[in-house]
């Protein structure tokens, strides 16, 4: 029987899981699914790697399932799964690895300790992505389980990059820039021999546009410097997140507006962003479609706050050979590609149209001198693929 790793990415308010099998010399997805709503209206869904719709199930409305009742849920599916594939171990997302881990560790209730000092780092989404670690240390303290940081690839930055102008005490404390969708770049970092050794063996920027975005500097395939800094509210503007704001402008919300940590968190974190600029939505396809003014708007700072932090990144690395786009907008929208590409022609980036529209891999004319590519990022892989690697090294 072929043996599973369950890979489990837990929010605040749902709980995303996929499932690989060992095929050898690949992992390969089985299964993939996830428990949304879980203090609202629960709702369950699994399907296969072809869609396949495998087992559902909802909730009544008001019903609060929370991050442990999700997980026996889960428990339960993966159980009824067993009979075809036998599990091994389970990989988590775990946002903050601090300045402590540098790659994927096996969790046992010293570790899980340790990063739980962490929960005041990443406030929103740490304490979440501990729960199932916690509940299945209780459940099954034998089944073997490996936590995969969003930071960790960011630790090869130089103290330099990583450090802000306050005084030198703080950095030793950990107020530093962390960087984050380490997984992401990890990934993409490991197939980019797969489209070009320029790419891979040079100085390429990588792109993550999703809900979250951040953009990441690799030097022959390590992380040099990103946008995201202390928290991944920083660097580029985002779905619902501000991204690089002047402290000054917090001082003056506590100052002059009497709000408080939660209330600047809220604004920061959910209320800003293409969402809050636009006034419309934060997701880029209904923006991209909507003819309001003040989606234009959104979608220009977007672009134009890409431009500024790719300006910069390339400024850090030195000069620049390539440039990859990546997760939902990076890998989907022909036309924000466009623009950023356009927006970058003083690099010497040359857009081929059709290819661009095609979805690339290849982005650019053969005459461009940095070329630029559409890569498909997966994260789950790559959490599925540490978490057996740490198995097989135990
Ligand atoms: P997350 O960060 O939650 O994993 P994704 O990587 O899935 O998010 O990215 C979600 C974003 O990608 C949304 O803003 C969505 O509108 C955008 N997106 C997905 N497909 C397209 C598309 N074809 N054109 C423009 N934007 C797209």
């Amino acid at each position: 029987m072929p043996t599973a790793i369950a890979v489990l990415n837990a929010g605040s308010s749902s709980v995303k899981f996929s499932v690989f099998v060992d095929a050898g010399a690949e992992l390969r997805l089985r299964v993939r699914g996830q428990i949304e709503g879980l203090f609202t209206a629960p709702h369950f869904v699994a399907k296969s790697a072809d869609g396949t719709l495998l087992a559902k199930q909802d909730w009544d409305s008001g019903t609060k399932l929370g991050h442990d009742g999700a997980l026996d849920h889960l428990i339960g599916f993966l159980r009824q799964q067993q009979g075809s594939m036998t599990l091994a171990g389970v990989g988590h997302r775990v946002v903050h690895g601090g300045m402590e881990y540098s790659k994927p560790v096996r969790v046992d209730a010293k570790v899980l300790a340790a990063l739980d000092k962490y929960v005041p780092l990443a406030p929103l989404h740490q304490p979440h992505n501990l729960a199932p670690i916690r509940r299945l240390l209780e459940r099954s303290p034998d089944l073997p389980q490996v936590a995969c940081f969003d930071t960790a690839f960011h630790r090869s930055n130089a103290d330099l990059v990583q450090m802000f102008g306050l005084p030198y005490a703080m950095f030793e404390e950990g107020v530093r820039r962390y960087g984050f969708h380490g997984l992401s770049y990890e990934y993409i970092a490991s197939v980019l021999p797969r489209y070009s050794a320029r790419a891979a063996g040079g100085r390429t920027i990588v792109l993550h546009l999703g809900n979250g975005a951040s953009m990441c500097a690799l030097d022959k395939g390590f992380s040099v410097a990103s946008t995201m800094g202390f928290t991944a509210v920083d660097g580029l503007m985002m779905g619902t997140r501000t991204g690089n704001l002047d402290p000054g402008v917090v001082l003056y919300l506590m100052d002059q507006r009497g709000m408080d940590v939660r209330a600047i968190e809220r604004l920061l974190y959910s209320e800003s962003g293409l969402f809050g600029v636009s006034g419309i939505s934060s997701d880029m396809r209904a923006l991209l479609q909507s003819p309001e003014p003040r989606a234009k708007l959104a979608i220009d700072l977007y672009c134009y706050r890409i431009r500024r932090e790719l300006g910069s990144l390339v400024a850090a690395l030195g000069g620049v050979d390539a440039l990859v786009f990546t997760a939902g907008v990076g890998e989907n929208s022909a036309v924000i590609r466009a623009r950023v590409l356009d927006d970058a022609a003083w690099l010497g980036i040359e857009r081929d149209t059709a290819a661009n529209e095609a979805g690339g891999p290849l982005l650019t004319t053969t005459a461009s001198r940095v070329a630029a590519y559409a890569v498909p990022t997966n994260e789950e892989l790559m959490i599925a693929t540490h978490t057996r690697d740490a198995i097989r090294a135990a």
